[in-house]
Parts: C-alpha cells; sequence; structure tokens
C-alpha cells in the first residue's frame, strides 16, 4: 500500500534555569514535596509573576541556533483550564505572540539528511506532580515543580518515519547539551514530548488521510519509535479494515504501554478545547531588542554537525569516529583538551571512541564523567604510538589503573612490568615454543587456513603478557612457518 507518514512532534524542555519561571523558589529534582513554593507559584491570590530573564535568554539561544525568528515584540498569556496540580487555575503560556517561530533542526538517518521544519517556539510554566496513593486512596499534589521554566517547541509534520523521530530527538538533546540550557533527560522528564502521527494513503488516484493520533507517555527516545511504528501499523489496519471511511474515525490521544508495545485511546472524540486564553494582565508585553538578541548569540557555541565536520578536516578524522566524538559535547571537549595535552589525534580520536566509551558505557557515564585527566590519557597515548607499551597492555592492564587514579603512566608501564619486549630474540623463542604446542593449528595453517594463524599468534600474545608487538609476532610467526 502507497503510503506517507506525517509525524508532528510537541516537546517540553525544562531549562535549567538557578530560580523559576516567575518567582524566586529553586529548580531542583527530588527535593522533600512541596518544599520549592511561595505564594506565587502556589497561586495564591494577590501574588505577582515576575518574568525569569536567564529562562528568556536561553530560549532565545535555543532559538537561535535552529534558525527561528525571533520575535520583536512578544507577550505572555493565560491559558485557561482547571485541573489539580495547576494551583491558579490557569497555566502562564504564550499563545499568538510566541517568543520565536520557524526555522528547523537537521537530523540525519541513513536515508540522508534532512531538515525538519518548525512551527514555533514559546515559553511557559510547568505544573506541579500529582501523587497517587492507592493503597490508602489517597491523592496529594506536590508543587515543587510548579513554575518551573519551560519552552514548548512544536514542528511541521515533516517527520517521515520512526527512524527520522528518534534522530529529530537525538538531535534537539544534542543540541540543548551543546547550548547548555536543559539535561534534556526523558527519564527524568525534564524533556517529555508528544508526536502526533497520521497516514496519507494513496487509493485509487485520490488520498485518504488517517485521523491525527496524538501519543503520551513516552518516557524515552526507544519509545518514540516503538510506539510510532506500532501506531503506523495499526493506523493501515484501521484503513485495510474501513477503507476511505477510515478518513471519518475521530482524532484521538493514545497513551503508550512499553510492557505490550502497544498505543491504546485515552480520549477518543476530539476535544474542542476553549482555553479561554487572554493576555496576562500582570506582565507588560515587552520587546527583545538587539542587545538581548547578540548576549543570547553569544552564547551559541559551535554547533554539532559544524564540530563534527571541522574534526574531520582539521585532524583528519573518519566521519565516524568525528560523529561518535561531537555526539556530546562534554566528550568532543575531552577530546581536544588531549590532543592540546599533546597527544596525536588519530590514535586519540581511537582511545576515546572504543576504550574509553566502553569503560564509560559500563559504569552509565559519559566519557568526560570518566574524570580521567587529559594530561594523563595523553600520556598513555604517547607510551603507545612511541613503542613503550603495547596497545592491548596499555588498554588490559595500564587504562583501567589509570582510571582507578593511577598517576604516572609511565612510572606503572615500570610498575606493572608492562614495558613492550622488543628483544626480538625473546619473540622468536617464544614463537618456537608456541609452534611445537599447537601442531594441529600449524599443520592448519600449512594445509592453507590463515585463520589458524591467529591461535598460535594468541599463545605467543599470552606467553608475553600482551607485551609484544602483535605485528613482529605475526610477522616472525609467518617467517618461522614458511
Ligand atoms: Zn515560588
Ligand atoms: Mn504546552
Amino acid at each position: 500500500m502507497k503510503h506517507k507518514v506525517l509525524v508532528g512532534m510537541e516537546v517540553h524542555l525544562q531549562l535549567r534555569t538557578r530560580s523559576k519561571m516567575f518567582c524566586g523558589c529553586p529548580v531542583k529534582f527530588g527535593a522533600p514535596v512541596n518544599t520549592l513554593v511561595c505564594p506565587v507559584c502556589l497561586g495564591m491570590p494577590g501574588s505577582l509573576p515576575v518574568p525569569n530573564r536567564e529562562a528568556i535568554t536561553m530560549a532565545l539561544a535555543l532559538a537561535t541556533a535552529m534558525g527561528c525568528e525571533i520575535a520583536g515584540l512578544t507577550k505572555f498569556d493565560r491559558k485557561n483550564y482547571f485541573y489539580p496540580d495547576l494551583p491558579k487555575g490557569y497555566q502562564i503560556s504564550q499563545y499568538d505572540r510566541p517568543l520565536a517561530t520557524g526555522g528547523g533542526i537537521e537530523v540525519v538517518t541513513e536515508a540522508g539528511a534532512k531538515v525538519v521544519r518548525l512551527r514555533r517556539l514559546h515559553i511557559e510554566e510547568d505544573v506541579g506532580k500529582n501523587l497517587h496513593d492507592d493503597a490508602k486512596g489517597l491523592s496529594r499534589v506536590d508543587f515543587n515543580r510548579a513554575g518551573t521554566p519551560l519552552v514548548e517547541i512544536v514542528s511541521e509534520p515533516d517527520i517521515a518515519s520512526p527512524e527520522e523521530a528518534r534522530a529529530y530527538l537525538n538531535a534537539l538533546r544534542a543540541l540543548v547539551q551543546y547550548l547548555d540550557v536543559s539535561d534534556a533527560n526523558m527519564q527524568e522528564g525534564n524533556l517529555r514530548c508528544e508526536p502526533n502521527v497520521n497516514l496519507h494513503i494513496e487509493s485509487g488516484g485520490t488520498i485518504v488521510k488517517t485521523p491525527i493520533i496524538e501519543v503520551k507517555n513516552l518516557n524515552s527516545v526507544r519509545n518514540v519509535e516503538r510506539a510510532l511504528k506500532f501506531e503506523i501499523d495499526r493506523q493501515l489496519a484501521e484503513y485495510r479494515e474501513l477503507g476511505a471511511a477510515v478518513a471519518a474515525r475521530p482524532r484521538a490521544t493514545r497513551g503508550y504501554d512499553d510492557q505490550r508495545d502497544q498505543t491504546f485511546v485515552m480520549r477518543e472524540k476530539e476535544e474542542a478545547h476553549d482555553y479561554r486564553y487572554f493576555p496576562e494582565p500582570d506582565i507588560p508585553t515587552f520587546s527583545i531588542d538587539d542587545q538581548w538578541r547578540a548576549e543570547a548569540s553569544a552564547r551559541v557555541p559551535e554547533l554539532p554537525a559544524a564540530r563534527r565536520g571541522r574534526f574531520a578536516a582539521e585532524f583528519g578524522l573518519s566521519d565516524y569516529d568525528a560523529d561518535a566524538l561531537t555526539r556530546e559535547r562534554s566528550t568532543a571537549d575531552y577530546f581536544e583538551q588531549v590532543t592540546a595535552a599533546g597527544a596525536p589525534p588519530k590514535p586519540a580520536a581511537n582511545w576515546i571512541v572504543s576504550d574509553l566509551a566502553r569503560h564509560a558505557n559500563e559504569a552509565k557515564k559519559t566519557v568526560a564523567e570518566l574524570r580521567l585527566p587529559p594530561a594523563r590519557l595523553a600520556a598513555l597515548v604517547r607510551l603507545v604510538e612511541e613503542g613503550k607499551v603495547s596497545r592491548q597492555a596499555a588498554a588490559k592492564d595500564l587504562l583501567p589503573r589509570l582510571l582507578e587514579g593511577g598517576d604516572d603512566p609511565a612510572a606503572l608501564v615500570q610498575k606493572l612490568g608492562l614495558a613492550r619486549i622488543d628483544d626480538l630474540g625473546q619473540i622468536e623463542e617464544t614463537a618456537r615454543r608456541a609452534i611445537a604446542a599447537n601442531a594441529k593449528a600449524v599443520a592448519d595453517y600449512r594445509g592453507g587456513k590463515q585463520a589458524a594463524l591467529n591461535a598460535i599468534k594468541g599463545f605467543v600474545m599470552r606467553e608475553m603478557k600482551g607485551k609484544a608487538d602483535p605485528a613482529v609476532v605475526e610477522a616472525t610467526l609467518r617467517r618461522l612457518l614458511a
């Protein structure tokens, strides 16, 4: 069936300011309930909101990085609705004069690169959190989160597959981390996204549009991808069952159950929301002047795509290494610190992308969070490049010691007896023993099985505790076996 997938993404992103959007209460995750509150964020009568300039500057920096058009004149509006976690009975948001419009995010998938256009970016405040105690049949509200600054970023329905949705969120997260405006962690809820998805199905010269479905309860990028896959299949099945009549089905909001990997109906008929938006009377309309724009622009660092290109050109790295190094800003910074400390760039990249990344993964940390001083990794890389220690011994014995706090790589090489063995006599002697001890592998190799050499080589490397140069060992074995 010929069809086109249309996904639009709505993202709410918590800004990492010190204080809330309209009061001085701290923004902090995990504090005891209702300890980070005041009359303003509790919506007490007579309290007055004061906008957080830093939050607006952060949002402007993000808008600038995404190429949005920043409004000259902007204002806050009240979005009225009633819900227990919303103490004022309205949310201060932005309606017809958002902070920014347009712009886009470049996404890269295996299908290539494309730009997902943005519709708007605005600022609003977060709500509190309902806590349900089913055992006691009790519900309470924690208002610590109420008033936390959010930016809402709404895309055009340009995302054409679940893979692109994942790439979009990853690109947005990378951008936000480079700008240092949010932790953008979906598990902790500081990045929340609600994709809406429908299909345009070709049918006898006309296009049948399935109803737009909004998906909620997504707490990881992986679940966004899975939920969209499920939803696309479900909408196709519905079309097969109903034909063109599918277009008349109601729009709906569906939740995602990640245990069952399926979406389920939350609200079926389209609700005509009437939020009775009106201008927030306690905050005047304000303008973003040139000075403020310049201040925001100055916060935009070299962005991931540009840095990737520069790393490839300046350091002669492969696209793969350049991409792996620049996905997190802290990793890219770390690589530059290691090269500045005297490590040759290509091997330094290789150590970071393979060895350090593996240790970081195991520890569920970023490379920078391993806290290996750049000068120490640079010293290790140089010892290997100068042939003082083999790559294997350095990876297996030296690096773990340095990660545990060992401080002088050269001294450790001596202390641990890791110095590379360049004594050809000793290598040849061990190689002869290996040949004597591996009759079967020797016969296989002589019979034409090249791979059999690995077993003999492995024997030598083990005997020599990884301290010989594997290339020299291999050459010696080939010579002796010839
Ligand atoms: Zn407050
Ligand atoms: Mn919103």
